[in-house]
């Protein structure tokens, strides 16, 4: 996202879809990571100066990014807010003011970023969350779309397209496990957890 863009107020028009947009340098702090697939959006300090970051993991297919919160001081990492009866994803302003709300109060020593796990361990993790995803007992198969594994990103770094290019392959090494289709109407692919034989 181009500078300009954070001043200017348009309708809501679709965003630029760039999943990682360009490096972003924070001069208060010198620092330049950017954890892969967790585009920092804003970030804010505690009480003890550790960084509370937002950052986007993903859009639906209508064009809205969601974010999740995470605290690099304590462990707090939050994906989803309240709702009247049920929890829904992150707006920007959500996140903000979620990520925000935690500063004020976290008093939690800055903590380094996760260490980014090399190829097999991330392969690893991911399969291991398909395995343990909760199922409904009144339903036949698990339905789920790459934002389920969202409370996983930070410890996972890496891209939707490398979380789907891996669920894909899972999918077909493992076909009486997990299915991969192409939802028609909005060209996502849709994830479906089968039943296991006994
Ligand atoms: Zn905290």
């Amino acid at each position: 996202m181009a500078l300009i863009d954070l001043f200017t107020r348009r309708p809501a028009a679709p965003a630029a879809p760039a999943e990682d947009p360009a490096p972003r340098v924070w001069p208060e702090i010198g620092e330049t990571w950017k954890p892969e697939g967790l585009p920092v959006a804003e970030r804010y300090y505690n009480q003890a100066h550790a960084v509370v970051l937002v950052a986007s993991t993903g859009r639906d297919p209508f064009g809205t990014t969601y974010y999740l919160v995470a605290c690099l001081g304590c462990h707090f990492l939050s994906t989803r807010t309240k709702y009247h009866d049920s929890h829904i994803r992150y707006t920007l302003t959500a996140a903000a003011g979620a990520a925000n709300e935690h500063a004020g109060t976290c008093r939690a020593l800055p903590r380094e970023l996760p260490a980014r796990p090399d190829e097999s361990t991330a392969r690893h993790l991911l399969h291991s969350w398909v395995r343990t995803m909760p199922r409904r007992r009144d339903l036949q198969y698990t339905d789920f779309d790459l934002s389920d594994f969202d409370s996983g990103r930070l410890e996972l770094q890496r891209t939707n397209q490398w979380i789907q290019t891996e669920l894909e392959a899972l999918a077909i090494e493992q076909s009486d496990l997990l299915s991969a289709r192409t939802d028609e109407h909005t060209g996502t692919v849709r994830f479906r957890i089968l039943p296991q034989s006994r």
